[in-house]
């Protein structure tokens, strides 16, 4: 087999808060991410190198493809990242072809990109038989992006057969600590998730660097958020899905504040929420009907809105 095909799926954030600021600019989040049933779907096929002329490589052996036109290809593609990332790691003689039939939302809060990095480090791990440990994929792959060693955690709970020791760890579900990396594996919340991005770019750099910490009135109290999850109280969830970077896009995009609005005055959510940096928004819902009349409404404002479910 020299082709693997895989799901790499969306994440929300249940809540989102920024302690501080390290000293290499990175901030210090607490956070707990959830993997949602909207996924791109990821092909990675290698072949055997071909034959370099005076030992120099002709062609870029690394090659992206994308469904969509408006997303670069080429070296600053998270999908290329992590190929090239693969490469210079293990040392593998290989050409890699890869295609991204993208259904996530770009630059939307979702991390549409990390998920695709990690099914790329994901698929090649198993196309050269490396049986990394779970861990060791994680670390790598925060080389990458914060985001990435939760995308990876999660994709490898959804997959069968996956040569990966320790893959007994992983979860769709997780607390967030650090720059995002140190994760801690927590039980899904089972629901169904409305998510709607208004048709602007958001991106998290700006977001970040927009973040006043002295601002920041309400932060969630993350651990009764978690012990929620783990007792399926939902008041308890429901009370701390709070996030801090709110403060800044809800403040700087009225779109975003706007979109928030529109989907909180349905009143039939249990709690609505924007989703990383943004700008996609989010609601929560139990009642399947409910749900649908909100889909259905929110769906004449903004074309990229789905009603999905969360992973388990
Ligand atoms: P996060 O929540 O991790 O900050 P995001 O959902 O806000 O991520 P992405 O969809 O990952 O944002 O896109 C952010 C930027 O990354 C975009 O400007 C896009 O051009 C670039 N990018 C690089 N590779 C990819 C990819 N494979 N899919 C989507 N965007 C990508």
């Amino acid at each position: 087999m020299n082709e693997i095909s895989m799901k790499a799926y969306a994440k929300i954030n249940l809540c989102l808060d920024v302690l501080g600021k390290q000293a290499n600019g990175y901030h210090q989040v607490e956070m707990v991410m959830q993997q949602v049933d909207l996924y791109d779907v990821v092909t990675v096929k290698c072949n055997p190198m071909k034959k370099k002329k005076n030992d120099v490589q002709i062609t870029d052996p690394i090659v992206v493809t994308a469904s969509r036109n408006d997303l670069p290809v080429g070296e600053t593609n998270l999908a290329y990242k992590a190929a090239k990332l693969m490469q210079e790691t293990y040392k593998q003689d290989s050409e890699i072809y890869i295609h991204l039939e993208k259904n996530i939302p770009v630059a939307a809060g979702l991390a549409g990109g990390s998920a695709d990095g990690a099914a790329v480090l994901l698929a090649l791990s198993q196309l050269w038989h490396l049986h990394l440990e779970l861990q060791e994929l994680m670390e790598l792959g925060v080389q990458l992006g914060a985001d990435v060693p939760f995308c990876i955690m999660g994709q490898a709970k959804k997959m069968q057969n996956l040569q990966l020791r320790g893959k007994e760890w992983a979860s769709t579900c997780a607390f967030a600590e650090g720059i995002g990396e140190k994760l801690t594996p927590l039980p899904p919340l089972d629901c169904l998730v409305l998510l709607s991005k208004p048709s602007i770019d958001v991106s998290t750099a700006v977001v970040y660097n927009g973040l006043c910490l002295e601002d920041i009135k309400s932060h969630p109290d993350t651990k009764e958020l978690i012990l929620g999850l783990k007792e399926k109280n939902l008041r308890k969830i429901q009370k701390n899905m709070i996030n801090v970077l709110e403060t800044v896009t809800l403040r700087d995009y009225l779109l975003v504040a706007e979109m928030k609005q529109y989907m909180e005055n349905f009143e039939t959510a249990y709690q609505v929420l924007m989703s990383g940096s943004g700008p996609t928004i989010f609601a929560l819902y139990t009642n399947r009907k409910k749900a649908r009349l909100a889909y259905i409404n929110s769906k004449k404002k903004s074309n990229e809105t789905y009603l999905i479910r969360t992973l388990s």
